[in-house]
């Protein structure tokens, strides 16, 4: 039975990875320091015998974990909690991602890295593909995220070049669903939750921005088959490809809830992306992958979780 290490798991993205990991027949050994992550998120699995949890700071070395694979997740992901702590954010990505591949090098194993759509900046070219260099700016409030996850793509292919380190990487795009935490921040928990209570809808700016969204589900099978099924050490985006407004989005939410649209309209953040969408023919032609779940049926599956959980 493979092993495999997934930091970050016991936050929204690593807690679906580490259960369907566990059901489709690996151990599983899930290291976070519960920075954003919940032990909640991974409840039912906790006591699994090929589950173990270790609560431990990826920047501080990982010692004694062998692994035959390593899915690094690490890392807090909403714009409101990396810019809260842009130094912690910054120092992940970079000396948690060193101490991932020192692991990683010493066990011989593959590691893939949770890079994010957010490499390419406020993009310029539409969709964005694999081969766009992106626009970021280097100082800015997202700085820490942008060019930090940008830097953890540099060591990653500093290490496959200088040590023949076995890598793969994702540019994850907006993703949403269960598990995501309720006051992180990002625009679907937001909504849903403001909606849920009957609050105003806290659109920024004039809602005319884009993101596409990916229901969980898809980009968890998306992950998996990038480890497990392919031999292509360049970047893959895994997202959804339907772009819509954020306007768009909160009406659909009120709509999904059963609620009349009241909107509060706040400041746009300064380097908000404009323009979100991923260009998804590598994913498709190469892993035979694209999402299943359309906007709707997400979006019902994650109201369903919110109102269990408020
Ligand atoms: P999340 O905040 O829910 O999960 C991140 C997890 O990492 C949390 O459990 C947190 O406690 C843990 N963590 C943070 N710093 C750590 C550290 N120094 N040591 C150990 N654990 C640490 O975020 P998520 O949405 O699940 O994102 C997971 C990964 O996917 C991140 O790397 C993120 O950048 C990437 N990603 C996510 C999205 C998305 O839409 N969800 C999009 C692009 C990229
Ligand atoms: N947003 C919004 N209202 C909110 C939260 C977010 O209008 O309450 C907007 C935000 O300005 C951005 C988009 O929704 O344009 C997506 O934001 P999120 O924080 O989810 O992630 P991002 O894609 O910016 O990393």
């Amino acid at each position: 039975m493979n092993t495999v290490l997934v930091t970050g798991g016991a936050g929204f993205l690593g807690s679906h990875l580490c259960q369907k990991l566990i059901k489709i027949g690996y151990k599983v050994i899930c290291i976070d320091n519960l920075f954003t992550g919940s032990l909640k998120n991974i409840e039912a699995i906790l006591e699994n015998k090929n589950f173990r949890f270790l609560n431990h700071d990826i920047n501080i070395p990982i010692e004694n974990v062998n692994a035959d694979y390593v899915f690094n997740l690490a890392c807090p992901a909403s714009p409101f909690q990396y810019q809260k702590y842009p130094v912690e954010t910054i120092k992940t990505n970079v000396l948690g991602t060193l101490n991932v591949l020192e692991l990683v090098k010493k066990n011989n194993a593959r590691v893939l890295q949770a890079s994010t759509s957010e490499v390419y900046g406020n993009p310029l070219e539409h969709p964005q593909s694999e081969e766009y260099l992106g626009n970021v700016n280097p100082i800015g409030p997202r700085a820490c995220y942008d060019e930090g996850k940008r830097a953890a793509e540099t060591l990653f292919y500093d290490y496959n070049r200088q040590f023949g380190v076995d890598i793969r990487v994702a540019r994850i795009f907006n993703t949403y669903g269960p598990n995501m935490a309720k006051d992180d921040g990002r625009v679907v928990s937001n909504f849903i939750i403001q909606a849920l209570k009957g609050n105003p809808i806290t659109i920024y700016g004039d809602g005319n921005q884009t993101r596409s969204f990916c229901y969980v589900d898809d980009l968890i099978e998306g992950l998996i088959k990038l480890m497990f099924n392919l031999k292509r050490k360049l970047p893959v985006n895994l997202g959804n490809p339907q772009e819509v407004k954020i306007k768009y989005l909160a009406s659909q939410i009120c709509k999904l809830i059963g609620n009349k649209q009241v909107i509060a309209t706040k400041e746009l953040p300064s380097d908000d992306p404009i323009r979100r969408n991923p260009d998804i023919k590598i994913a498709t032609n190469y892993l035979n992958w694209k999402p299943k779940t359309n906007l709707e049926l997400g979006l019902k599956n994650t109201i369903k979780y919110f109102k269990k959980i408020s």
